[in-house]
């Protein structure tokens, strides 16, 4: 089974490296990427353990650009994380994201319902961690100003929401440049839940490898949707389960959402 899309707590993932690969593999899953947001500082860990337990690991991130105001993710796959252009990016990408948890954090004072944001953006500053919203969220909960992770996005994170900053950095047409400088290959990430349909011709256009057709916020028919359409733009297909770890408050399950062989030999193939 091929699962190309997990988090762990190098970003808002609730399982170390190693133990996520471990937990893969218990799932049945024989090939996995780990696709942190906007850092690779997972990677290491993560394939020590794949190479231990004999799985294949494909190193990954899932980094998030800017269109239109609005937050797209774009996966790249086979990147490089060594290079000095690559992680200096995601740098600057983790640098935006504690100053927009900070921004947070003052809203949410000023709204009544105050986190200690002190040791979060310390763990955002430290070892290429990247923090966000759930980070938030989980500290939402712990106060008790909400019941649930959900509730917490609901009333204050989500995307209009009172406590909702907008990020600023770099387009989704820089971040596909980006993961093709590091050696990759970019997809862009369900596009069911992030409403990005209306992009994706343009993102083709600018590079684009691959539609990640599989994912745990597709259904069937999203899923046959958005394979017509990389065939119709002669784009490869991705795929994998977003797992952030059960007790991350999101209902994903390893080993349930994955894709073909052939998927891959397609992505691979996009390698230049
Ligand atoms: P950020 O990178 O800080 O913008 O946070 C985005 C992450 O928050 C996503 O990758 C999801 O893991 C999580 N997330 C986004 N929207 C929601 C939501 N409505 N409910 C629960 N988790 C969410
Ligand atoms: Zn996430
Ligand atoms: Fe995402
Ligand atoms: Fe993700």
């Amino acid at each position: 089974m091929i699962d190309l899309h997990l988090h762990t707590t190098a970003s808002d993932g609730t399982l170390r490296p190693a133990d996520l690969v471990a937990h893969a593999a218990a799932a049945g899953i024989t090939t996995l990427s780990v696709t942190d947001h906007d850092t690779t500082a997972g990677l290491a860990e993560a394939r020590g353990e794949a190479d231990r337990l004999g799985l294949r690991f494909i190193s990954g991130i899932e980094i998030t650009a800017v269109e239109d105001g609005r937050d797209t993710h774009i996966l790249g796959y086979f990147v490089d994380a060594a290079g000095e252009a690559f992680a200096g990016f995601l740098a600057g990408q983790r640098q935006d994201r504690v100053r927009r948890v900070r921004e947070m954090a003052e809203r949410l004072e000023a709204l009544g319902a105050p986190i200690d944001a002190g040791p979060l953006v310390a763990s955002g500053l430290d070892h290429g961690r990247s923090i966000g919203r759930p980070h938030v969220a989980a500290a939402l909960v712990a106060r008790g100003h909400v019941r649930t992770h959900d509730e917490a996005f609901e009333r204050y994170l989500d995307t209009g929401q009172p406590a909702f900053v907008p990020r600023s950095g770099a387009s989704a047409a820089q971040v596909i440049d980006v993961i093709h400088q590091a050696g990759g290959v970019a997809a862009l990430a369900h596009p069911g839940p992030s409403r990005s349909d209306r992009l994706i011709p343009g993102l083709a256009a600018s590079g684009l490898d691959a539609i990640e057709v599989r994912h745990s916020d597709h259904d069937e028919a999203a899923e046959a949707r958005y394979r017509a359409l990389a065939a119709t733009l002669g784009l490869a297909v991705s795929g994998g389960s977003d797992f952030h770890g059960e007790a991350s408050g999101r209902s994903r399950l390893l080993g349930t959402v994955f894709i073909t062989a052939d998927d891959l030999a397609g992505l691979e193939a996009r390698r230049r």
